[in-house]
């Protein structure tokens, strides 16, 4: 019985440690399990984390930096921090506020407030200046705030966006410029329109009223006087806005041929020095302290310029007055001849509100300008443009009641000699006595044209004048039939031929290089270009071709007469 006591003493025991060996265990392994799944949501987390981060990408130009909501602790930073803010990630992390001192101060001002009132729902997102950790030079970078609301925290998006903002700005800039052109066009255009159709209100007027009074010859010549007056003045306006609209639009080129200022200065008394003094004007045109003879530019151009000075000056100088003409060498330096022309007169003078708009197309002082005086205004926007085109400057000085001065400052190249090269035909009659006499006496009696012409009126009209004069003419009504003409026509059977340009098959400066070439003694006849192209370019392009002579259109027979005068004396002078 002992024994069995004893037996069962020892069982109890051992069950009893057995047991507390069971419960530890079941203790430790629930400690176990709670402790893994609490490494393995540790783990999940972390691995979430890591995935949130890794979402944030990386390029040269956007940095992405994650900060806790709680604490504003910087949790995260992308490494391409340094190279777009200059600041280190492991700089950042320590000292949030480095990137605030990066923003031009008046603009972390501002996001500052923006920040106090968002709400947190929508990203914020604002453009800054900004300078890199260190440097003077300004980038134009982009903030974006958003709120994570699961991950308790603010991603902040940094881009440096310098390159696409002067990109943004340049083409700003390009669409500005080219609405103000395009308003100033429409302007012009709305402008040249008036100015066009008062003309021509004028001219269809006083044809009505022609036609009205054919059987009052003296009423009649009357209209018809004011109807011519009132055609050359359309014609003067309507190359005035053709010179000014190829200026705008950059068709003007400048010619660089060597030419002397001192022929220019020579050429501009002779054109003014009789209308003027016969105004009662005192003429004076001076050149002072020139040692430099030839210059490269444009004369033309220039001498248009002038001109225009020049005619102004004679408009508003009553009798009694002065205009004056100052050719002066002001400085030379390497090959470059800085010199001066200024136009001086004592006339009406310009107020000194209009003295700024003065360059503006179209404007003249008042209305009264336009009615005692004539003109459209154009005339200083073609001369302040052309000189802008040749890099120089005009000056103007102006005195009510006193007189008014214009001052063109030219910086041109020196050249030794004049070269071969001529400048365009511009039919200026040279100053030889004998010539301007045969000139005067000439008459067109006699004279034998042919005349190339494709359109129908133009040469109903000429040959009409012409013959009137006496002239025997011939058509050809294209470029190839003014071509068979005149190679089946006996030599000498012409004495000119008159030019149109723009023609059917052949136009008139293929037409004259054909007859040019031909093979019969008198192939240097002159040949004139009659022709509705205007500019000195078409002037270039008929000299080019080996015309002797350029007329444009509307033609002015007295030109036509005194040209043909001319080229004539000169063939029977040689
Ligand atoms: P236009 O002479 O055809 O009117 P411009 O452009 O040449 O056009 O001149 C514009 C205006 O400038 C003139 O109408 C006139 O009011 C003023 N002006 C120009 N030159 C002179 C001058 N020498 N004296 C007084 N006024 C002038």
């Amino acid at each position: 019985m002992r024994r069995v006591l004893e037996y069962t003493e020892n069982n109890l025991i051992y069950m009893i440690v057995l047991l507390g060996v069971m419960i530890l265990a079941a203790v430790f392994w629930n400690l176990y399990r709670k402790e893994k799944r609490a490494a393995k949501r540790a783990r999940e987390e972390l691995k979430g984390g890591e995935k949130f981060y890794s979402s944030f990408g990386s390029n040269q130009k956007t940095a992405y930096v994650f900060v806790s909501e709680k604490g504003r602790k910087v949790l995260y930073v992308t490494p391409n921090l340094e190279l777009i803010t200059g600041i280190r990630p492991e700089d950042l992390k320590t000292d949030t506020e480095l990137m605030t001192g990066l923003i031009v101060r008046r603009e972390a001002r501002i996001i500052g407030r923006n920040l106090e009132t968002w709400d947190k729902e929508e990203e914020f997102s604002s453009e800054v200046n900004y300078h890199r950790n260190g440097e003077k030079e300004l980038h134009r970078g982009k903030i974006t705030i958003i709120y994570c609301k699961e991950e308790s925290g603010y991603l902040l998006i940094l881009s440096d966006i310098t390159e696409e903002y002067e990109h943004r700005r340049e083409m700003e800039q390009k669409l500005l410029a080219a609405q103000k052109e395009s308003q100033s066009k429409t302007d012009f255009l709305s402008q040249m329109s008036h100015e066009i159709r008062t003309p021509m209100n004028g001219i269809l007027g006083m044809l009505s009223l022609l036609k009205a009074h054919l059987n009052q010859p003296a009423a009649a010549e009357e209209y018809l006087k004011k109807t011519e007056n009132l055609s050359h003045f359309l014609l003067t306006l309507i190359n005035d806005i053709l010179d000014m609209s190829r200026i705008e639009s950059g068709k003007v080129q400048l010619e660089e041929v060597p030419f002397s200022l001192e022929q220019l200065a020579e050429k501009l008394d002779s054109m003014f020095r009789s209308t003027a003094e016969a105004k009662g004007i005192h003429w004076k045109i001076e050149m002072q302290d020139f040692d430099v003879k030839y210059v490269i530019g444009d004369e033309m151009r220039l001498s248009q310029v002038i001109i225009n000075f020049i005619s102004n000056a004679n408009k508003f100088t009553p009798p009694g007055g002065t205009v004056q003409v100052l050719f002066r060498q002001m400085d030379r330096i390497g090959n470059d001849l800085h010199f001066m022309i200024r136009v001086s007169d004592t006339g009406k003078g310009i107020k000194e509100d209009f003295l700024s708009k003065i360059f503006r197309p179209f404007e003249q002082e008042d209305a009264s300008t336009a009615h005692n005086y004539g003109g459209s205004g154009l005339g200083m926007a073609i001369a302040d443009s052309m000189v802008r085109l040749m890099n120089g400057q005009i000056l103007v000085e102006s005195e009510e009641g006193k007189g008014t001065e214009f001052s063109v400052y030219l910086s041109l190249p020196v050249s030794e000699t004049q070269d071969e090269k001529e400048t365009p035909i511009q039919n200026v009659t040279e100053e030889d006595p004998a010539m301007l006499r045969a000139i005067e006496a000439f008459t067109l009696k006699g004279i034998r044209i042919l005349l190339a012409e494709d359109n129908d009126i133009n040469a109903e009209i000429a040959m009409e004048i012409l013959a009137m004069e006496g002239a025997i003419l011939t058509r050809a009504c294209d470029g190839e039939e003014v071509v068979q003409m005149f190679k089946e026509s006996q030599s000498y059977s012409f004495d000119v031929i008159l030019m149109d340009i723009q023609m059917p098959k052949l136009d008139g400066w293929e037409a004259t290089k054909v007859i040019r070439r031909m093979n019969r003694e008198d192939i240097d006849i002159p040949i004139l270009a009659m022709s509705a192209n205007a500019f000195v370019e078409d002037r270039r392009k008929s000299q080019e071709s080996g015309m002797n002579g350029h007329i444009s259109k509307p033609v002015d027979y007295d030109e036509v007469r005194r040209i043909i005068g001319e080229q004539l004396w000169a063939v029977r002078s040689h």
